[in-house]
């Protein structure tokens, strides 16, 4: 009972405040078949008190349904975006890098299959499969470095051979 008022509330609110209406032409109706006031008085007060009353009723019920469905709007928009809100953090758009980074130390790099870049670097995030290694390990395995991030300008810890040259087959765009 209680859902289907809720259902219908709004639609039984109007119809309550239409019947409001009705008893209140009746009992209008009914007063003005007396020419006698004393004779009116029983209608005008019963028609008019419950009518009344009817579409206090009815204006209340609607009050409260259409309370009822901008909350259930306002509780839908804050749940779509909440959920937009943890769709983007776990595609690292705006998350904390760490979350889905492994942690890579001073020196080291984030691999992926074919590049390496810093941990930072846009085109990492939110890709799976990484693998944190040092530069030179990343350089000898044959990777790119990335050249958006520039991984080679980090700071290496130890340097037991030269510095790593930049990718010299690859022409820097732009
Ligand atoms: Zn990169």
């Amino acid at each position: 009972m209680e859902k289907f008022t809720r259902r219908l509330g709004g639609k039984l609110g109007i119809g309550i405040s239409l019947l409001g209406f009705f008893v209140l032409f009746l009992g209008w109706n009914g007063a003005a078949s007396f020419g006698d006031l004393r004779q009116q008085f029983p209608y005008l007060l019963s028609g008019g008190l419950v009518g009344l009353g009817l579409i206090i009723l009815g204006a209340a019920m609607l009050v409260t349904e259409s309370l009822r469905e901008q909350r259930a709007e306002m509780i839908g928009a804050l749940n779509a975006l909440r959920a937009a809100v943890e769709r983007q953090g776990s595609a690292g758009g705006g998350g904390d890098p760490r979350l889905l980074m492994p942690a890579a130390g001073p020196g080291q790099v984030v691999a992926a299959r074919l590049s390496f870049h810093t941990p930072s670097c846009r085109l990492v995030q939110g890709q799976v499969g990484l693998r944190v290694l040092d530069i030179d390990d990343a350089l000898a395995e044959g990777l790119d470095p990335c050249r958006i991030c520039d991984p080679t300008a980090l700071p290496a810890v130890e340097e037991p051979y030269a510095t790593p040259r930049r990718a010299p087959r690859r022409a820097t765009t732009g």
